[in-house]
């Protein structure tokens, strides 16, 4: 993904900065240092102008800003979501279990990515709930192919990239399913939750913020998370293709990518 807005400015000021002659929108071909934060001007030793928490920040922020402005012309009010990035040292105590029913207690380097509904977020004094919580570590990882301990084919940021935009999409669909009373069930809500993110991909792509493999990254981090056999509960790879493919594209019925789409085909 194309870093833009305000950290393509600050890319751009310190490729000018430090006479690199690099393009500010130049996306870099290794993972950015999960640690390592860009200060005054220096750049990271991976050759990175960004860090891994930038990007994660940077995505998260247009997730918010299109999502936002689709409720708002759809008549509904803003979507409100916390998130937090787990660094080492500093394990996030969610209120959501884990497989074993055990509190999740979730560390920089758990192979997964997680939105819970039951953590709260406090913003100007009231509370809001949904949390998306992306461990540093592991998502830093995916940029090389290493998706939660998954091979992806295709490494890329935007593994990370659609990753985020899954499990934001988790809180779209409860926030509109409180609207509407659609609740999708079962797998059909980690289905819907990559179709909603590809509608998302869409939106970015047609702002100019996508690169031309990044389709491909995201199809493919998808596919190593997905489950290997019918039954499972994320999907299977044809599953979870075909519904990232239906946000991003449409289909015959909804000819563009549209939350439409994947109520239709997943809100049950
Ligand atoms: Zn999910």
């Amino acid at each position: 993904m194309r870093l833009k807005s305000a950290l393509a400015l600050a890319t751009a000021s310190i490729a000018a900065f430090a006479g690199l002659g690099v393009s500010a929108q130049a996306v870099p071909a290794a993972p950015p240092a999960a640690q390592v934060r860009s200060i005054g001007g220096e750049t990271s030793s991976t050759g990175y102008s960004y860090s891994v928490q930038e990007y994660l920040e940077f995505t998260i922020d247009e997730l918010d800003q299109d999502w936002s402005e689709w409720f708002r012309q759809n008549g509904y009010s803003t979507p409100i979501v916390g998130y937090v990035i787990v660094e080492p040292g500093q394990p996030f105590q969610s209120r959501c279990t884990d497989e074993g029913g055990q509190p999740l207690l979730v560390t920089h380097n758990e192979p997964n990515a997680f939105y819970c509904s039951a953590d709260p977020v406090v913003i100007d004094g009231v509370t809001h709930y949904g949390m998306i919580i992306l461990p540093v570590t592991t998502m830093q990882q995916m940029w090389v192919g290493n998706v939660a301990n998954k091979r992806s084919q295709i490494p890329g940021d935007f593994a990370a990239g659609i990753v985020v935009a899954h499990e934001f999409a988790h809180h779209i669909v409860d926030e509109l399913g409180a609207a509407t009373g659609v609740r999708p069930t079962g797998k059909n809500n980690e289905l819907i939750a990559d179709c909603m993110a590809g509608v998302w991909m869409r939106a970015a792509d047609e702002r100019g913020l996508l690169t031309d493999t990044d389709l491909q990254e995201a199809s493919a981090a998808l596919v190593a998370v997905a489950d290997p056999h019918e039954g499972g509960g994320h999907g299977t790879a044809a599953e979870r293709l075909a519904a990232l493919r239906l946000g991003y594209a449409g289909n015959a019925q909804y000819a563009a990518a549209t939350p439409a789409a994947c109520f239709a085909a997943y809100g049950r």
